[in-house]
């Protein structure tokens, strides 16, 4: 029976002259200091981190699409919660409500494939549908300035609050997947 030596030196399979001992969890490859990329379980060589990224960023092209008209519909009618006529503070809690909703739906839609860049999209387009409702805030905000009315200013304010505590949601629940 042949002992293995505990320190066998081996090497660095992309750096053959690099002397190691770092291996890489997932293949078992000799990884050099400069080839390991440190993860939570262990190391990762180059080629696993590579196929580790692609399974990480396996949505399909019409997920974009689904992402999109979920965004936008949804956006467009999240958009009218500061118009509801119990406005108020209760939008701190509505509104992360409604931007969690969307976010779950998209993720549904596209069968939870993940993606690094989903949420821009999911982003970009509740803003687009939330749009004609902020023109109408804006254009409702000047009024309200110009005829002093106090409770008007708070409704804009809510107005106005809204749309970044929605993308804040979005944002919080599908960038860190
Ligand atoms: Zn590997
Ligand atoms: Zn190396």
């Amino acid at each position: 029976m042949v002992e293995e030596p505990l320190d066998e030196i081996v090497y660095c399979r992309w750096h053959p002259k690099v002397e190691t001992s770092l291996r890489c969890y997932q293949c078992g490859a000799a990884i050099c200091s400069k080839c390991a990329r440190r993860t939570p379980v262990g190391y990762l060589c180059p080629d696993c981190r590579k196929s580790h990224t692609k399974r990480f960023d396996n949505v399909r092209i019409y997920d974009y699409a689904i992402a999109a008209v979920v965004a936008l519909v949804l956006g467009a009618i999240a958009s009218y919660i500061p118009l509801l006529p119990f406005a108020g503070w209760y939008i701190f809690f509505v509104s992360p409500l409604a931007g969690a909703i969307i976010a779950e739906a998209v993720s549904r839609l596209t069968r939870r494939r993940q993606s690094r860049h989903l949420w821009k999209v999911v982003v970009a387009f509740v803003v687009i549908g939330s749009l004609p409702m902020l023109l109408m805030y804006a254009f409702g905000g000047i009024a309200v300035f110009m005829s002093g009315n106090a409770r008007g200013v708070w409704s804009v304010f809510f107005a106005l609050i809204h749309l970044p505590l929605v993308l804040g949601a979005i944002i919080y629940r599908m960038r860190l997947r």
